[in-house]
């Protein structure tokens, strides 16, 4: 299994290379030159199976440089027991053919723990392959939830060390406390004065300062990255779906080949980009189903092929859907273009001069075939939670419940009733104010209060990683500036160079 670049594909690395520096050099992405297929006998031959025990016969496929062994151990030390349901990725029946698949029991309860719980093991394999003896420094830019799972992922990971940046007023009181009371020898956490964008430009200056490289150098360290556009990130997506099938087949739910529709909801493209790959490789997915909130980029671009960014952007309820530029689209759009490099560098080229771009009319047949798209507003995500709730007893996080609305709205247009698993991508107790206000309204103030009070009104239990944030040690008070040279003092310091 090789792999090339969206915007080169004439590269050719292999997954080690791929996964050890996350980017291809002119800037494109990863992809796998060809798909392993499941044929119907390999997915059943999957259903007696535990998770890592799926995630580790489909991995296989894809990481060619590595070992079975060497695969196999880095899904147990992913999900041997750091997930809170022996199950992993739990599929639940909410009747008539609704699926939710739970991908939020994971240590900081949202459903990046998927893959950046595994994405350290791979990386050092990946690094131990390419280059034996270097130290990976994992730099951060987050708002919110990539950077307290990046923390959980790579603390105490030999050879790692593992830095975040979060705005100091840009997080959510939750997520805040959750990062700075991290533990693990290898982690800092350090607030910057400034937005999202500041943290992120920041860290990408880093990243490619020569000054900064050749010092951390000097120390036997290199930079790396867990964000979602590493191929590390991406594939171990690809296995809870192909999971939630055999889980389906195992409750009696559907019949092998029976056809199923996914819906996801969706900010930077990777979680539904791993149903397409799953699709392709032969689990049989009819309609893929892109959800988006308020900032309906995607919901746009399907509907007219034309990729405008060029529009407000909205603070909304979902903010890990708050997004304009869906960087996993690139692979897709490779992928519908007949693996037409030249074609996608043209059209990044018009994202990054003009903010948007247009896609050809034969890739814009292959969307229409693939894809269904869809948008919720605010208003009816609360109505969404409100009324599942009221209906199933089932509690629905913000996110989920864009999916759900979508969803609703899919089926009652179009009367397609293919049985469908939707993509749970947070545990609600994460948006906590946002639940408690759909459910009629908050009485208490206090986060940490308002947990109590959804409890109390619902029976559902506080997970265990957000129950004990209040007792936890503080250990990273530290704010610095936007700046490079702040930023950069602060690496330092953090590293133990200073
Ligand atoms: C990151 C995230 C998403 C968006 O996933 P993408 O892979 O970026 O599309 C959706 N919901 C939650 C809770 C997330 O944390």
């Amino acid at each position: 299994m090789r792999y090339t670049s969206t915007r080169n594909n004439k590269t050719d690395v292999t997954a080690a290379k791929a996964i050890a520096t996350g980017i291809s050099p002119e800037g494109g992405l990863y992809v796998p030159t060809e798909l392993p297929i499941l044929s119907a006998t390999a997915i059943q031959e999957l259903v007696p199976l535990s998770y890592k025990e799926r995630a580790a016969r489909i991995l296989s496929r894809f990481l060619g440089d590595f070992t079975v062994e060497e695969t196999t151990a880095c899904c147990e030390a992913a999900y041997g027991d750091r997930f809170d349901t022996p199950a992993v990725a739990p599929v639940v029946d909410l009747g008539e053919g609704r699926h939710i698949l739970e991908l939020w029991h994971g240590p900081t309860c949202a459903f990046k723990d998927m893959a950046l719980q595994i994405l350290p093991h791979l990386m050092r394999v990946s690094v131990q392959k390419t280059a034996p003896g270097q130290k990976i420094v994992i730099l951060v830019a987050t708002s919110g939830d990539t950077g307290k799972a990046a923390l959980e992922g790579f603390r105490d990971a030999p050879d790692t060390r593992i830095l975040v940046f979060y705005p100091v007023d840009g997080v959510s009181e939750m997520q805040r406390l959750q990062m700075i009371t991290q533990e693990g020898d290898n982690v800092g956490v350090c607030a910057i004065r400034g937005n999202f964008d500041d943290a992120q430009t920041g860290v990408k200056a880093l990243f490619t300062d020569d000054e900064v490289i050749s010092a951390l150098e000097k120390n036997g360290m290199r930079f790396s990255s867990a964000n979602s556009i590493n191929w590390g990130r991406l594939v171990p997506q690809i296995v809870y779906y192909i999971s939630s099938y055999c889980d389906l087949l195992a409750a009696g739910s559907i019949a092998m080949g029976d056809p199923i529709n996914v819906v996801v909801p969706t900010g930077n493209f990777g979680n539904i980009l791993a149903a397409y790959y799953a699709k392709r490789m032969g689990l049989p997915i009819a309609k893929l189903i892109c959800a988006s909130n308020k900032n309906r980029v995607l919901t746009d671009f399907f509907e007219t092929g034309v990729y405008d960014c060029n529009r407000p952007f909205y603070t909304t309820t979902s903010p890990s859907m708050d997004i304009l530029v869906s960087s996993n689209l690139e692979r897709l759009l490779y992928h519908l273009s007949g693996e037409n490099s030249e074609e996608i560098a043209g059209l990044m080229a018009g994202l990054k001069n003009d903010r948007k771009y247009a896609v050809s009319p034969a890739v814009k047949a292959q969307m229409d075939n693939l894809f269904a798209a869809g948008s919720a507003d605010d208003a009816l995500v609360e109505e969404t939670i409100q009324q599942v709730y009221t209906d199933k007893g089932y509690l629905l996080d913000t996110h989920t419940a864009v999916a759900v609305a979508v969803y609703e709205d899919y089926r009652a247009k179009t009367g397609d009733t293919t049985p469908t698993v939707i993509a749970s991508t947070a545990n609600p107790y994460k948006f906590t104010p946002s639940i408690l206000a759909a459910l009629g309204g908050a009485e208490a103030e206090k986060p940490y209060d308002q947990m109590q009070e959804l409890q109390a009104k619902t029976g559902w239990a506080i997970p265990a990683p957000l129950a004990g944030l209040n007792v936890k040690e503080i250990r990273f008070t530290d704010v610095c500036g936007n700046d490079t040279a702040s930023m950069q003092q602060t690496v330092y310091r953090l590293l133990d160079m200073a």
